[in-house]
């Protein structure tokens, strides 16, 4: 039957998320009674802290129900400025900071406030699903940075100069990482930034919203703490993961270049699109930043044991090979040494989507398969700890019994 409509090339060549795919058929299997132990979705398990709810409720029940400021309101944008500065080294004020309809949208805006056709932006791999799609969609050509196992999944400052000196319009820049799980040290991020000095052309997008969920004693470190790129450097950040937000749909951009230019072009599209965010949640954001601390720091110990046990745990398996997590809430192993082998069901594994989908059927089981996250992501599934002690274990046993029945 064909369409009343024909669909633009766009929408026909934009893919559907695999990562909210794959959670959203946890909920429905689970929903159905199925016993399936997830550690398919990126988001956390905890309920959002009282004091933020509250302060939406709040503005909800004192009719803040009008449109709101489209970068959002001068208390949000103050509340984000003055976090960014003393939390992050970031020199900034409020009129630097737009707030959006989630992270993902912020990171939509940013690339169409700054790439144009044909523009390459570099992308090191694995990365998170929706980089690839969203630079596509804003006509930018997608140049890979890959890395391995080998150096926790980060790129050298060797091949961050190789490939700038080829001509890039911006970097794209993800610690901790989604879906690797590991976080570049200060030391490292400021080989980086000697790099990123020598090509004054250059933007970063650096997208730091796991950047309260760290597992080391190595402290943060933004890339636009460093005053000589910061003009250059669009920070990216969210309620989403620090606060388990997922569904809240709050993102926040800061960029300080000259007379406030990407800030300004951010909110005239955003204008032009959302207009802002849901008027009544602009307290909560102040009231996350300002008034959570403990909570955070209790989800971030929670995470840190979790980080542990399931490194643990994924390290017993014989041939699977896995880096120790140390940011975000995700792991990923090597799987592919199953690869050419035929699971107790009969499945020949071809690939990380064969290996999680014989997994779910068999084991009951949901993972990520890493094609989606692109460079060596393939060889990989992606599993997220946000989920109880106990799912872990459970989980992980249940994985390390249908390996050990592999043939
Ligand atoms: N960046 C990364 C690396 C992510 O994992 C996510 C998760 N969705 C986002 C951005 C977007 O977060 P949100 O839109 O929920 O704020
Ligand atoms: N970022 C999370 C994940 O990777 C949520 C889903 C999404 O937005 O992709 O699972």
């Amino acid at each position: 039957m064909s369409s009343a409509m024909n669909l633009s090339d766009r929408a026909k060549g934009v893919p559907a998320s695999p990562t909210l795919a794959i959670t959203a058929r946890v909920k429905a299997l689970k929903a159905a009674g199925e016993d399936i132990i997830g550690f398919g979705a990126g988001e956390p398990d905890f309920g959002t802290p009282a004091i933020i709810s509250e302060a939406a409720i709040e503005s909800l029940q004192n009719g803040q129900t009008r449109y709101a400021p489209t970068p959002g309101t001068p208390e949000a944008r103050e509340a984000i400025a003055q976090k960014l500065r003393t939390e992050n080294g970031i020199d900034c004020s409020a009129a630097d900071i737009i707030v959006n309809n989630g992270a993902k949208f912020t990171i939509y805006l940013a690339l169409q406030a700054i790439i144009n056709p044909g523009d390459v932006v570099l992308l090191p791999t694995p990365a998170w699903v929706s980089y690839k799609p969203m630079i596509e969609l804003a006509g930018g050509v997608v140049r890979e940075i890959p890395a391995g196992p080998d150096s926790d999944f980060k790129m050298t400052p060797l091949q961050l100069d190789e490939a700038l000196a080829a001509g890039a319009r911006a970097l794209i820049f993800n610690s901790p990482s989604n879906p690797c799980g590991t976080m570049y040290t200060p030391d490292e991020v400021a080989a980086l930034i000697q790099v990123i000095r020598k090509h004054p052309s250059i933007a970063v997008i650096a997208d730091e919203i796991y950047e309260q969920l760290i597992y080391t004693e190595a402290p943060y470190c933004s890339m636009a703490s460093d005053p000589e790129i910061a003009d250059r450097v669009i920070t990216i950040n969210g309620l989403s993961k620090t606060f388990a937000m997922t569904g809240w749909r709050i993102g926040y951009a800061c960029a300080t270049d000259p007379d406030g230019a990407v800030i300004k072009a951010m909110t005239r599209l955003q204008s032009q699109m959302t207009s802002s965010i849901t008027s009544f949640l602009m307290s909560s954001i102040p009231a996350a930043l300002n008034g959570a601390k403990s909570d955070v720091e209790m989800m971030r110990r929670t995470f840190a044991k979790r980080a542990e046990l399931i490194h643990g745990l994924i390290e017993a398996w014989p041939g699977v090979s896995c880096p120790r997590p140390t940011g975000a809430f995700y792991v990923f192993p090597d799987v592919s040494s199953t690869f050419g082998r035929t699971s107790p069901g009969g499945v020949t594994i071809n690939g990380a989507m064969d290996f999680a989908s014989a997994l779910l059927d068999e084991a009951r089981v949901a993972v990520v398969p890493g094609e989606g996250f692109l460079g060596c992501g393939p060889r990989h599934v992606r599993m997220s700890f946000a989920c109880s002690d106990e799912d872990i274990k459970e989980g992980c046993r249940r994985i390390a019994r249908w390996l050990s029945e592999l043939s």
